[in-house]
């Protein structure tokens, strides 16, 4: 990597401090943009708010099936599962043509999550890992783990290494 080149990787929009999140808040994650920021140009995604639900919004769980979860509202039963999967689907297509080297992932989200979610993956980040399946990618409460980090930035270089 050189300076000039950052390593473009992808990112849950509310790690990055934008009020994106179901409670109208976001979780900027100082530690992340201070180390791994250094090294990328990021490309933010919050699959809840592209698909057109609001923020504030209700809060949603996945349902049912591991293999086939139902993205469904906590308090109300609101079914968004076809939305998203449709829209998760397209939003991966527009994600190949900005040649992305790797995606920070929010933990713990229906949507986001890869693991800490029951029935998780998270249902963009499902759809995400099956499209783009061997590009790194990671959660943002690991990658405070120096080591964690420096192997994730290596796998990084290694993939945008692979496709030039
Ligand atoms: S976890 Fe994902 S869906 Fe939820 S607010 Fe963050 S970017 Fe949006």
């Amino acid at each position: 990597m050189t300076k000039t080149a950052p390593l473009r990787i992808g990112i849950s929009r509310c790690l990055l401090g934008e009020n994106v999140r179901y409670d109208g808040g976001h979780k900027l994650d100082s530690v992340l943009i201070e180390t791994l920021g250094r090294h990328a140009e990021w490309v933010p995604v919050c699959p809840e708010v592209e698909v057109g639900l609001g923020t504030p919004r209700e809060p949603m769980q996945l349902v049912g099936d591991p293999q086939a979860p139902r993205l469904i509202t906590i308090n109300t039963g609101v079914d968004h599962t076809d939305a998203m999967n449709r829209f998760a689907r397209q939003r991966v297509r527009e994600l190949e043509a900005l040649n992305l080297s790797g995606f920070v992932f929010k933990s713990a989200s229906p949507s986001c999550g890869i693991t800490g979610v029951s029935l998780g993956p998270g249902l963009f980040a499902r759809a995400f890992m099956a499209h783009f399946s061997l590009m790194p990618v990671e959660e943002e409460d690991r990658l405070h783990d120096p080591q964690v980090l420096e192997n994730f930035l290596k796998r990084v270089r290694a993939y945008r290494q692979s496709r030039t």
